[in-house]
């Protein structure tokens, strides 16, 4: 009888377990876009085609200047590496991770802005990936050349840098439909499938094996595309010779210093939410907010990034982070939003592309800085306290200073961020996840075309206006996120007041969508004061966070040696030595007054003088806090009191994305009543 039963709850959960994947099959087939294939689990969100997504306002503006800058000509800058000799075009050069690095970046950027010189630039790079296919299902270089410096000419056959190619030809295959893709991915990685178990993914470099999600996403999209079932034992093939971020995220091994690579794990950190779609256990996202939870306990920056100038090294202020981690810690959460539907996600990838990504680059793109500080107050040619020196270069903005990695690979960022503001959703709508101003097409419902333009000057105002043109009229629900930092929002619909959801949720407005209809989301912010290394305190408001506005005198100097050209040091010209006062960040609400700044909308508002805001305050110079080791010195612990310092003085914060140099984690002074 026992047994019986036993059997017939089997069959019971074998009639759903199948009908759930014959319906899921069945949504993936008539929904505008392709979901997940069972048995990954179907996702809430997908992924749009390349150039779907166009940015407005600002975010064209930041686009247009990479193209006008190192973006749109490494090839010209960088040319020992970037240009015809490049072993990724045929050449007898680089044929490691540059090359791809530099096209991961470049081609986004191409067909987003569907800039034909930019697309006539890329395509030979897709071509040769494309013709390079051995008939075992090999691609791309194969041949060692001996070194030769600032190229990398050995390990060609090393899984890595094909990892970065398989990314640009996925997208490349989005905005082109070219069959070509999908021939070369289904033959590579049969040749993965044999391969692998004799040479893994450590075999040439320990790199592939840090990185195993970047080739596993891969499979799982090419899986959906195709049905081919091999590809699932390829995913678990290549999940399992991966280093395991599950555990390392969910037993706290991040909690130390030096155990991990600042890049690998912001790339690590999707690992555990791409396989979850093959794992179908919730356990693995879970592992990827434990991990992120770690990161910002034991290395945390208000900006979303970590001290790890080269491996974790704490949350010191002074630390560096890596140009790298910033793209890549971008798109691990543009990875993973989608299959999770995450709000957490979302929130990480504004904060990291609204605060640390603007100010690592130089406004006109010519120059980037291999670290950046949080509490940054001087560039200039000096070792500090990172745990790889580069001879004094990596904090200093130069196209080659510090490690030309970040050169190769900044240039993703800001495009695959564009195309990741807007969704499909799988309920057959669309979703806003992410907010900057652009305009998306896209199918929803039975497949009627929509185009909806999202104007604001986001993340600097508080109010998005969506206006939607569909025809016909159509019903289909359009999902906006509400940041977890955001009290109560408040949707409009054609004037009237919809709904009032409170922060960290996705919003659905089901409805019949006509023709001119407006939507306008507003996200109230407030200022708030966060606590950090040595109990700091850092300024919030919204997804922005604020430093102190230090003068800053740029100095552009000619090099010889291998870090470029020219670099540029910036020093200051006012004081930055400021503690807070306790009893403003007592009561921010009041202590704390926000100025919007008349700046003209069209002005790129990135740097000091075009700040949209300003958050204006009390400080007190702190007399013994001064310059250590070319940085800011020892942080004084929070509060300071009985501290002998002059009155207050007035001091101005502007988004840390505006500043060069600035504090953003300060003392706390407490002045005395007598
Ligand atoms: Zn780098």
């Amino acid at each position: 009888m026992k047994n019986y039963t036993g059997l017939r709850i089997l069959l019971i959960f074998l009639f759903f377990s199948l009908n759930a994947a014959a319906q899921q099959q069945e949504r993936s087939q008539t929904s505008n876009y392709q979901n997940n294939r069972y048995p990954l689990i179907s996702k809430p969100f997908m992924e749009l085609p390349l150039g779907a997504i166009s940015p407005d306002g600002w975010l064209r503006d930041q686009l247009n200047r990479q193209k006008d800058g190192m973006t749109g000509h490494l090839d010209e800058i960088y040319e020992a590496v970037m240009g015809k000799r490049n072993g990724w075009f045929g050449g007898d050069g680089d044929v490691w991770e540059r090359g791809p690095y530099w096209i991961d970046g470049l081609l986004p950027l191409a067909y987003i802005l569907k800039d034909k010189t930019l697309i006539e630039k890329v395509k030979p790079w897709v071509e040769w990936a494309l013709n390079s296919q051995q008939p075992d299902g090999y691609f791309g270089p194969s041949a060692d050349r001996g070194s030769e410096p600032g190229l990398q000419r050995n390990n060609a056959r090393d899984w890595w840098p094909k990892m970065v190619v398989l990314k640009y030809l996925q997208q490349y295959y989005t905005a082109t439909g070219d069959e070509r893709v999908i021939r070369l991915m289904l033959s590579y990685f049969r040749f993965q499938l044999s391969e692998l178990p004799k040479t893994p993914l450590d075999h040439w470099t320990h790199w592939g094996k840090d990185r195993g999600g970047d080739n596993l996403m891969i499979v799982y999209w090419l899986y959906n595309l195709t049905g081919e079932k091999f590809l699932l034992d390829l995913g678990e093939l290549l999940h399992s010779q991966t280093v395991n971020w599950t555990d390392a995220f969910l037993t706290g091994k991040l909690r130390y210093q030096w155990g991990f690579h600042c890049v690998n794990v912001a790339q690590g950190m999707k690992e555990p939410g791409v396989y979850y779609q093959q794992a179908r256990d919730n356990k693995y996202v879970e592992a990827v907010k434990s991990g992120l939870a770690d990161l910002k306990a034991f290395h945390g920056f208000p900006d979303g990034l970590y001290g790890a100038d080269e491996m974790l090294h704490g949350n010191n202020p002074t630390q560096g982070s890596e140009f790298c981690s910033a793209v890549e810690m971008m798109f691990s959460m543009e990875s993973i939003l989608p299959v999770t539907g995450e709000v957490a996600f979302a929130d990480q990838l504004e904060r990291v592309a609204f605060n640390a990504l603007p100010t690592q680059a130089t406004d006109n793109y010519d120059s980037r800085q291999y670290f950046q500080q949080t509490n940054q107050v001087v560039i200039s040619r000096y070792p500090r306290n990172f745990n790889t020196a580069y001879e004094g270069t990596a904090q200093l903005f130069g196209p080659l200073t510090g490690y030309p990695c970040c050169t190769s690979n900044m240039h993703q960022g800001w495009p695959k961020f564009t195309q990741n503001l807007w969704y499909a959703s799988a309920d057959q709508g669309i979703a806003a996840l992410v907010y900057a101003p652009s305009k998306v097409k896209a199918k929803v419902g039975n497949g009627a075309n929509v185009e909806i333009t999202e104007n604001t000057n986001y993340p600097f105002d508080e109010s998005i206006r969506f206006s939607i043109k569909v025809d016909p009229k159509t019903t289909f629900s359009f999902h906006l996120r509400i940041p977890s930092w955001c009290k109560k929002s408040v949707i409009t619909l054609n004037g009237k007041i919809w709904s009032e959801p409170e922060g960290n949720k996705i919003e659905a407005i089901s409805r019949e969508w006509s023709d001119g209809d407006v939507l306008e989301l507003s996200l109230p912010m407030q200022v708030s004061v966060s606590r950090w290394y040595e109990n700091s305190a850092v300024v919030e408001r919204g997804p922005l966070v604020y430093a102190l506005k230090i003068g800053e005198e740029w100095k552009r100097v000619l090099n010889a040696d291998k870090y470029g050209p020219f670099y540029y040091e910036v020093h200051p010209t006012s004081p930055w030595n400021y503690g807070l006062l306790t009893t403003a960040i007592g009561n921010p609400g009041k202590e704390f007054e926000v100025v919007k700044r008349a700046v003209s909308k069209d002005s790129y508002p990135w740097n000091q003088e075009n700040a949209p805001i300003e958050i204006r305050t009390k400080g007190v110079v702190i007399p013994f806090w001064t310059l250590y080791n070319g940085s800011a010195g020892p942080l004084p612990y929070s509060e300071q009191y009985q501290l002998k310092t002059d009155p207050p003085v007035d001091i101005t914060l502007i988004p840390y994305g505006c500043t060069t140099l600035r504090i953003t984690e300060f003392p706390v002074v407490r002045i005395n009543s007598k």
